[in-house]
Formats: C-alpha cells, sequence, structure tokens
C-alpha cells in the first residue's frame, strides 16, 4: 500500500512519547472526558491495548464502559478472521449514529486492519466520520492523532519495516501478572496469515532490555510474565548477536520472578534446548500452547507450515516425556481448501492420540492478500460446520478428561480476582493454565496458594484453599 514516508519517525527507538511527557498542559485539553477502547483478537493486540490505554489516560480521558458516554472510541481491530472486520464495521455504524449527536466525538481504528489497504480505501470512502487510522508499528504516534484531530481524516500507517520501540509505557490490566513482548511480527508467512503482512516481518527485541524489563516487574511486586510474540520460538533469529529463545528463557527464568510462561510456538522452531530448559526450571511453567492447525501433511503443506502430521506427533511425544505434568493445548482450522473427509480424520487421529487438554478450533475463513485466498475453496459451509461439531465433540471430551484428573488433587493457583459469573468466588490458573473458580478469602488475591480442586468440568475446576 502507499505509506507515507516516515522514516525518520521510524528511526526513534526510545521515549517514545518524549513529547507528551514534556507538556504539562495537555492533559487539560481532554479533562472530563472518556475514552472507549475496544480490543479485538490475539494476546498481542491485548498487550497494545495497554500501551494505547497508557496514552489516552496521559491525555486526561478516563475510561467508560459505554460507547454511548464516550468522548473518543477507539477500536483496536483483528485481521485474522473475516467475523472481526464485520464487528468493527458493527461498531462504526452505532459510531456514525453517535456522531450526529456528538459531532466533537473522535473515532479512530488502529491493530491489524488498518495495516490493509482495501480496509483503509473501505474507511476514506465509506466512513468519513472516522477521525484517525493508525498501525500496529505506530502506536506511539496516537497521542499526537488525536491532538490534532481537525474532524477530517488522518491516516498514519507504516510499512511493515516499523522499529523495535524500547521503554514502552503501558497501563497494564493486571498488578498480578503481566505481557512482555519479546519480539514484532513473523517471518513463517503461513499460506492462510495475513499477520506477516500486517505486523511486518520479525524484529527481536535485545535480550537485555526483556530481562530489565521482567526484573522491573518483579521488583514492582508481579508474580507471573509471559513472553509474547508471534512465533517466540524464533526469537533472537533476526539478530546479529549469538542467542535464541531457550537462552532468553533460562535467563527469564534466573530472575526469580515466580512464574514464566510464552505464547505462541510454532511446531517447526521448537528446539531439543528449549524443551530442556522448560523441564529445568520450577518457575518455567509447564504449559504450552503448540498450533497443530491440521492433522493431514498435505494440508500442512498447503499451509505452509514446514512440518508434517509425524514431525507434529513427534515433538509432542518429546515435550510429554521430559517436562513433568505438562498441559499442551493447540489450535485447529477445518475446512481448509481441498481438506477431504480422509484429510479431516487425520486430525481426528492427532486429537486422539494427543488427547490435547484444549484447543480453539475454527473454520478456515479467507483473508484477502494471503496465498491461501487463491486457492479455490470447494468445501461448502454444511460440511465445514459438521467437522467442526465433531472436532469439538473429541476436544471437549478429552478436555474433561484432562480437568477430571486433578479431582480431590491440591495444585497451586496464582490468584487473580474475584470471579465474574459468581461474585463469591475468587479465580485463578494453575501452573498448567486451568482456571479454577475457588471459595476462599479476597486476601488471597495475588498471591500463589494452594487449593484442593473439587470439582472438574469441561473449561474449569472449582476449589477451595487449603493449607496442605
Ligand atoms: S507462525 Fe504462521 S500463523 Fe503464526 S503468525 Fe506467523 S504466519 Fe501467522
Amino acid at each position: 500500500m502507499n505509506l507515507p514516508d516516515l522514516k525518520e519517525a521510524r528511526k526513534r527507538t526510545d521515549k517514545k512519547v518524549d513529547y507528551l511527557e514534556n507538556d504539562n498542559n495537555i492533559k487539560k485539553i481532554f479533562e472530563n472526558k472518556k475514552y472507549f477502547l475496544k480490543t479485538y483478537g490475539c494476546q498481542m493486540n491485548v498487550h497494545d491495548s495497554e500501551e494505547i490505554r497508557k496514552y489516552l489516560e496521559m491525555l486526561g480521558f478516563t475510561s467508560t464502559d459505554n460507547l454511548e458516554d464516550s468522548d473518543i472510541v477507539v477500536l483496536n481491530t483483528c485481521a485474522i478472521r473475516e467475523n472481526a472486520h464485520d464487528k468493527v464495521f458493527g461498531y462504526l455504524g452505532r459510531c456514525k449514529h453517535l456522531k450526529k449527536e456528538k459531532p466533537g466525538l473522535i473515532v479512530a481504528i488502529g491493530g491489524c486492519m488498518s495495516q490493509e489497504e482495501n480496509v483503509v480505501n473501505e474507511i476514506k470512502t465509506k466512513h468519513p466520520y472516522v477521525d484517525i487510522v493508525f498501525g500496529t508499528h505506530n502506536i506511539n504516534e496516537l497521542p499526537k492523532l488525536i491532538l490534532n484531530a481537525k474532524g477530517k481524516l488522518d491516516i498514519e500507517v507504516y510499512s511493515n519495516e516499523g522499529n523495535v520501540f524500547e521503554n514502552v509505557i503501558y497501563s497494564r490490566d493486571s498488578k498480578i501478572k503481566a505481557w512482555v513482548n519479546i519480539m514484532y511480527g513473523c517471518d513463517k508467512f503461513c499460506t492462510y496469515c495475513i499477520v506477516p503482512y500486517t505486523r511486518g516481518k520479525q524484529r527481536s527485541r535485545k535480550m537485555d532490555k526483556i530481562l530489565e524489563e521482567v526484573i522491573d516487574l518483579k521488583n514492582n511486586g508481579y508474580k507471573e510474565v509471559t513472553l509474547l510474540g508471534q512465533n517466540v520460538n524464533a526469537y533472537g533469529k533476526d539478530l546479529e548477536e549469538n542467542y535464541d529463545f531457550a537462552t532468553l528463557l533460562e535467563n527469564v527464568a534466573k530472575t526469580n520472578i515466580e512464574r514464566v510462561r510464552f505464547v505462541t510456538s510454532h511446531p517447526w522452531d521448537f528446539t531439543d534446548e528449549m524443551i530442556d530448559i522448560i523441564a529445568k526450571y520450577e518457575n518455567i511453567m509447564p504449559y504450552i500452547h503448540l498450533p497443530l492447525q491440521s492433522g493431514s501433511s498435505k494440508i500442512l503443506k498447503l499451509m505452509g507450515r514446514r512440518y508434517t502430521k509425524e514431525e507434529y506427533l513427534e515433538l509432542y511425544k518429546k515435550i510429554k516425556s521430559k517436562v513433568k505434568d505438562v498441559a499442551i493445548t493447540t489450535d485447529i482450522i477445518v475446512g481448509f481448501p481441498n481438506e477431504t473427509e480422509e484429510d479431516f480424520n487425520e486430525t481426528l487421529d492427532v486429537v486422539e492420540k494427543c488427547k490435547f487438554d484444549g484447543a480453539y478450533t475454527f473454520i478456515y475463513s479467507k483473508r484477502e492478500g494471503t496465498p491461501a485466498s487463491l486457492i479455490k475453496d470447494s468445501i461448502d459451509l454444511k460440511t465445514k460446520e459438521e467437522r467442526l461439531y465433531k472436532l469439538n465433540e473429541l476436544i471437549n471430551k478429552y478436555s474433561k478428561e484432562a480437568n477430571e484428573k486433578y479431582l480431590d488433587k491440591n495444585v497451586k493457583v496464582l490468584v487473580e480476582g474475584i470471579s465474574e459469573k459468581d461474585s463469591t468466588k475468587l479465580f485463578g490458573y494453575t501452573d498448567t493454565m486451568k482456571l479454577v473458580n475457588i471459595t476462599g478469602d479476597k486476601s488471597n488475591i495475588g498471591k500463589i496458594v494452594n487449593v484442593k480442586i473439587t470439582d472438574a468440568k469441561s473449561f474449569s475446576l472449582d476449589g477451595e484453599i487449603c493449607n496442605g
């Protein structure tokens, strides 16, 4: 797409918002104004929203959950699935209506969708009430764009050569656990995936900067960090320094923060050294999200995933044998173009063999601009839905079986807060990332406690705090 030449801005890799911090008058401009921030998609977007929120709050805005009450609406979008696109444009309809009543309302769109040329064109032609479009590489420009919003569309979307920024400031969702970006973008180019086009090539952060961030979080009372990247196992491959994800993981574990997690893993880049490090350190949690996508080697090849069914199974077995009590979850796509009944049965076969702790399952959704969108999709929707239903039944069966193994056991749980579904209960996660609804006192929030599991459901456990 045609993007503004912002090379100079891209070079700025430190203290991204000096211009804001140095102007004490800025806050007053938006005093008593409210922001409505809606986040779609993956953990990367959730974490980006923590940065967006920080800037909005620095400008003086306070949060509202009610779109109608807001003075600025920021939609942090996702481009992975078609329905995410429909949802965003559904929200824009409401913004259009609201702007008639509140002409001063600022409407801003960021995230992966705003990196797509067709979406930007659609906004330009059909949604003139949108004020700001910003990209995934230049979130730090948002305050400037808001301050300069003049009721006409301002588009600033950097190309995918975006730089690695340090000293990013966040308004984090939690004071107990934190996301830590270790890299941006992805070089894998799986044929169905839009991420390498919207988030650009892989750019790893320097290890010392990541460690500084982890130590700082630990010193501020955080109990858990999750190292975040589209493909964390490829960490460091783009750097001159001779270090990789195994080295990073080991160094993060050595900070002695209580819990270390990481997401997402690509099986192709998962090395034996990584497995050994996970097995060696008690504070690296025995939980791995290992996307399968398909159990058919033919479909995996069409997806550009770089591993076969057999290689995935071998890796799975290796992890299970080396990492004690590890829980493994996965992602599976059904109905990829040319997926035959035989191919689908291969997927079911892998699920039978692996008995995953859980899975995110999806019907294939075509993304314009990806190589897979050029493959003729001959499978009708009814067949895809039937396959998804069958797959989910099997996944749920094994997920419940995995949870039942916890019955009557004592497990360590990091208590995160009060359950949204039942305000008399607390909630937290086990080492293996099982959600537990807990009977216990609020004073346990933020602590790692022993919990006796009293009930096991397909998607969660119930338990009570105990001393043993
Ligand atoms: S590894 Fe593949 S699916 Fe994951 S972000 Fe990269 S291109 Fe997309």
